[in-house]
């Protein structure tokens, strides 16, 4: 077995692990493998070991690796910034958008998505932290932004993302991951069928799993440390 299959095989158990310790079906929480950086031989090492969606963060690289695998039915996923110049590509190389924090950028998503396809599987970017610098629409602008991009034909608003501060603090961690599942709660009682909540990383994973995760966004513990 290759590192890459026997790292995916250890995460997938991770994922079992975490879900069966707080009650869930492990079968409810997808991995999203996140191969930013490495190559498309990497991705399809990855594929031939049973995994399906892959998350990327930078939009040719990402795409040239979804046309290099194109016909192995693998599932992209844009997690990174996008800026509204690289809009188009992304509509149209990648089946879901994690990333989405401004109403423009959606509207342009939805514009540019081909009529013929399924419409854009997107999230909306929650800044579970607070801070200046990190991405993300602020918690109080969720509500109007998620209504907004509920309302574009050419997207599928699918729930929440976030990527809370680098910290050691586990019960910061999970206060920020509720957080996420609250907020996530609160619009589907006002009215929004939103089943998705993208959270955990390859060191947080469990946390995310215990606070309602239902995609796990991993790189690290199955690809090996980025250079
Ligand atoms: C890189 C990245 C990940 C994966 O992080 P690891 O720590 O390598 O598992 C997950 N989500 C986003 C948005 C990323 O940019």
């Amino acid at each position: 077995m290759t590192s890459i299959a026997s790292n995916l095989q250890a995460v997938i158990a991770r994922i079992a692990a975490a879900a069966q310790a707080c009650g869930r079906r492990p079968d409810d929480i997808r991995l999203l493998a996140v191969s930013k950086t490495w190559p498309a031989e990497c991705v399809a090492e990855a594929a031939d070991a049973g995994q399906r969606a892959f998350g990327e963060n930078y939009v040719p690289e990402g795409a040239d690796k979804a046309e290099a695998l194109l016909g192995r039915g693998l599932e992209w996923h844009f997690i990174g910034p996008l800026q509204s110049n690289k809009t188009r590509l992304v509509a149209n190389a990648f089946d879901w958008v994690h990333s989405i924090d401004r109403l423009k950028i959606a509207e342009r998503l939805s514009a540019q998505r081909d009529p013929a396809r399924p419409p854009l599987n997107v999230c909306l970017q929650v800044n579970v932290s607070g801070e200046a610098s990190k991405s993300g629409v602020a918690p109080d602008a969720v509500p109007a932004l998620a209504e907004a991009v509920a309302g574009l034909p050419g997207l599928r608003l699918r729930g929440l993302m976030a990527i809370p501060e680098p910290t050691d603090d586990a019960a910061l961690l999970r206060r920020r991951f509720a957080g996420l599942r609250e907020q996530r709660d609160a619009l589907n009682a006002a009215g929004l069928a939103l089943d998705t909540l993208s959270m955990g990383m390859s060191h947080d994973l469990e946390a995310a799993i215990a606070e309602g995760a239902t995609i796990v966004r991993v790189g690290t513990a199955i690809f090996g440390a980025r250079h």
